[in-house]
């Protein structure tokens, strides 16, 4: 059966499982995509993962994206860029995908309730911050527990701030905040830092920074918002407690790709490696936003990424089907071959 007869007996049972492009994860990546690959005509699936929308969900007002002079919320944002993407078509379903088989066309795509099937897949999941783990940081997420400087950072006027961590995020937005808050205070489990020298030095001229060293925060105190922490030294126990009105988690993130693991070419530190703008090194496979970008991590550009990868995506199948409709296939090419072969 042809695919487009499947897509014809699919949708006349109501129910499409070839898809031109399925894109995996609801963040500002996956959204964009969606709105470009529909916009483009393209049947469009995207599976929002178990965070329909991605991290900004989980964060309150956002500044920085263009757009919105006073500011928007997070989970607003998000919601209006899932109508956006659905008004030009794309279908969006609050499942999780379990697996991807890469080794075969079309590719194949299970979801926990589902398997489908697509010419092309684009990679949005993203990637989490890693979590301190201690009692009150999920309480306090949003009221003084932050794991984004950029984002946050001038919520933080006059205040005291804590950073944990001791690598290049962490001596980066320690330095980026004090241009806020009234002291900042690095708190790092070891007595040497990870972060590049150069980050280091300035840190250390900067007269707003102190370092706790082998030093790790165990307890967050507050009401509505915190109001200090405790800080324990990893060798004798001893805690002091310190006011801070911000606690800045910079210790790194994970992306989401354990379900890529062996099928898709990963980075040292488990990142999506992109081979030429958003293509992986799988022909049909394409990546965007953190989950391939450790570097800049904003929705804004995570968003401009999912736009360039839908674009690519566009081009690829255009070029997909122009070979195929000019080149003969591999059958057609064996059997002139043969036919050469007999008679020569
Ligand atoms: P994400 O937003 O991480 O989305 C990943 C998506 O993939 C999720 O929908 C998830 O459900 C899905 N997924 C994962 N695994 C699977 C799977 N197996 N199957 C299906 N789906 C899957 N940036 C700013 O520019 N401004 C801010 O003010 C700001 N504030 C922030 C506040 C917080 C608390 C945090 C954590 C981040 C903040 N950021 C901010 C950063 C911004 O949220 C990210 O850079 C951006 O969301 C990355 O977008 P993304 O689309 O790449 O991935
Ligand atoms: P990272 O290099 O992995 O550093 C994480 C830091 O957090 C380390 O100092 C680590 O301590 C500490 N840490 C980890 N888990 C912890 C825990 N549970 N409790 C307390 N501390 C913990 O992560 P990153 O700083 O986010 O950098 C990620 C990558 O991005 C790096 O390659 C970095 O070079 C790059 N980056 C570059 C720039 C730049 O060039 N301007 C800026 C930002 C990031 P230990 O040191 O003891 O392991």
């Amino acid at each position: 059966m042809s695919r487009t007869d499947r897509r014809d007996d699919s949708v006349n049972s109501g129910k499409v499982s070839l898809y031109d492009v399925i894109i995996i994860g609801s963040g500002p990546a996956g959204y964009t995509a969606g709105i470009y690959t529909s916009r483009a005509r393209l049947q469009t699936l995207l599976v929002t993962g178990t965070l329909p929308g991605g991290q900004l969900m989980t964060t309150s007002e956002v500044e920085n994206y263009p757009g919105f002079p006073n500011g928007i919320f997070g989970p607003e944002l998000m919601m209006n860029m899932r109508q956006q993407a659905e008004r030009f078509g794309t279908l969006a379903i609050d499942d999780e995908v379990i697996q991807v088989d890469f080794k075969q066309r079309p590719f194949k795509i299970t979801t926990s309730g589902e398997i489908f099937e697509s010419e092309a897949v684009l990679i949005c999941t993203g990637a989490s911050p890693r979590k301190l783990g201690i009692k009150g940081e999920q309480m306090f997420a949003g009221r003084g527990v932050s794991y984004c400087a950029t984002c946050d950072g001038p919520f933080f006027k006059g205040e005291d701030i804590v950073v944990v961590g001791g690598g290049d995020t962490a001596l980066e937005e320690a330095t980026f905040l004090t241009k806020f808050g009234k002291s900042v205070k690095i708190v790092h489990r070891r007595d040497s830092l990870r972060a590049s020298k150069i980050l280091q030095d300035k840190a250390f001229e900067n007269p707003k920074i102190e370092f706790l060293w082998n030093s790790v925060v165990s307890d967050i105190i507050g009401d509505k918002k915190i109001a200090s922490i405790v800080v324990s030294d990893v060798y004798n126990g001893k805690e002091q407690k310190i006011q801070a009105g911000g606690l800045f988690v910079a210790i790194g993130h994970d992306p989401n790709t354990s379900i890529f693991r062996g099928q898709l070419e990963l980075d040292d530190k488990g990142y999506i490696a992109l081979k030429n703008n958003s293509f992986t090194n799988i022909e049909g496979v394409f990546a965007a936003g953190d989950v391939h970008d450790y570097r800049y991590r904003q929705a804004i550009t995570a968003g401009g990424f999912g736009c360039m990868a839908a674009l690519d995506v566009e081009k690829w199948l255009t070029e997909r089907k122009h070979r195929a409709n000019t080149e003969p296939s591999e059958v057609a090419f064996t059997q002139m071959r043969r036919q050469a072969l007999k008679d020569s």
